[in-house]
């Protein structure tokens, strides 16, 4: 009956041409991820992973022999899994490894995103997805030629706070959006001045690349809409020892077909979490609404709820099922998204640089 079952779930996604690649969803196997990059953030995707139920941390990437040790220890990594950058395209003939997760600074995701492609394993990228809308392109053309799917780390799309603010603004629930706000911005010391954000051949850019992302990401999901133009300003440095290469904070509009507009505002000198949108018959806002929660919202209507989640076990759940049913994963967080905001944000730095409003 069971089998019966699973036969006709294939037969309908075959049919909907959503069987791209070998169905490895069978009783009780999980995505096996390998993690490239052992920061920060990395540590939040591994308890992630860890509390997630269709995925398993079964390999790291590291340069680091003391990183090596001890997440081997911490989650029961075997040796044969353990890689580091110079020997990491090994990797191909590893048939433990199903997908391989890139959490480097963002002037190496193409170069590892693309090796992890060539060795077969599917691929998710860290947002930015890289660092010009040239490598993201690279990134997706050794994906397709290597029959290998491809996401970016877009945790929010799984987020319930944002996605009711997707909701309230694509189903012109409130009337259409005329006005959107979307900042982000901590202030950070940066007490190692060779930190890789603020070094723009490590990064691509201050915190634009950075954090921007998430507010054009906002603009473009708030709205349903892709912008047509950016007008952008630098704001003045504050810190210059700091700020040699890349801006401190940066604010820049986006224009929409149908007229709506998006104010963005990110930077590394003061802190802003959030997202507005004015429609015909009301407004929406999240504030907390971007980093890990907990978030808040409100709407014209009154505040709104939702459970608070572990956003990165929900993502990597989320991503995980339609990679063992063989589904190709959604658009919204598919390389071609990572290359559109790739694109925006070039756009934007053209715009800040010549002081013009540039078509996007
Ligand atoms: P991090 O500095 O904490 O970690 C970077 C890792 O890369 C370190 O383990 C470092 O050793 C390694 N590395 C390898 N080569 C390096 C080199 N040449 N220079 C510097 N480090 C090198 O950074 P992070 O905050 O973990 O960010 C990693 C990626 O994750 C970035 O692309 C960032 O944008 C992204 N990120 C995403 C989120 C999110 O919420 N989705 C949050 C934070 C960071």
């Amino acid at each position: 009956m069971e089998s019966r079952r699973r036969f006709l779930e294939q037969v309908s996604l075959s049919s909907l041409g959503l069987i791209a690649l070998p169905n490895l969803f069978n009783q009780d196997k999980k995505l096996n991820v390998a993690l490239v990059g052992l920061g920060r953030y990395a540590g939040y995707l591994a308890e992630g992973i860890a509390a997630s139920k269709y995925c398993k941390l079964s390999g790291i990437v590291t340069g680091t022999p003391a990183k090596e040790k001890e997440w081997a220890a911490k989650y029961n990594i075997p040796q044969k899994n353990i890689y580091n950058y110079k020997n990491f395209e090994k990797i191909a003939n590893n048939p433990d490894i199903d997908l391989v997760y890139v959490v480097l600074p963002n002037a190496l995701h193409a170069e590892f995103a693309i090796k992890a492609a060539k060795a077969k394993k599917h691929v998710i990228v860290e947002k930015p997805m890289a660092i010009s809308a040239t490598e993201c392109q690279a990134i997706i053309d050794a994906c397709i030629q290597n029959k290998v799917q491809l996401a970016v780390g877009y945790r929010l799309h799984f987020e319930p706070y944002n996605m009711e603010m997707m909701r309230l603004g694509q189903e012109k629930v409130l009337g259409e959006v005329r006005y959107v706000d979307a900042s982000l911005g901590y202030k950070i010391d940066f007490e190692n001045p060779n930190d890789w954000h603020i070094k723009k051949a490590l990064s691509g850019g201050g915190p634009l690349t950075n954090l921007g992302v998430y507010s054009i990401q906002a603009a473009r999901y708030i709205t349903g809409l892709e912008p047509v133009s950016v007008t952008a300003q630098f704001s003045p440095v504050s810190r210059p020892n700091l700020f040699k290469e890349v801006e401190e904070a940066i604010t820049w509009q986006l224009k929409f077909k149908n007229n709506a507009v998006a104010t963005c505002t990110c930077s590394y000198s003061y802190g802003i979490d959030r997202l507005y949108a004015s429609a015909e018959n009301g407004f929406f806002e999240l504030s907390p609404a971007i980093s890990y929660g907990p978030f808040k919202g409100r709407s014209s209507n009154g505040e709104f709820s939702f459970p608070e989640i572990n956003q990165q076990q929900t993502q990597m759940d989320a991503i995980a099922q339609y990679i063992l049913s063989g589904k190709k994963l959604p658009t919204h967080i598919s390389g071609e998204e990572g290359l559109k905001d790739l694109k925006v944000i070039d756009a934007v730095y053209k715009a800040a640089e010549t002081g013009r409003e540039v078509k996007i």
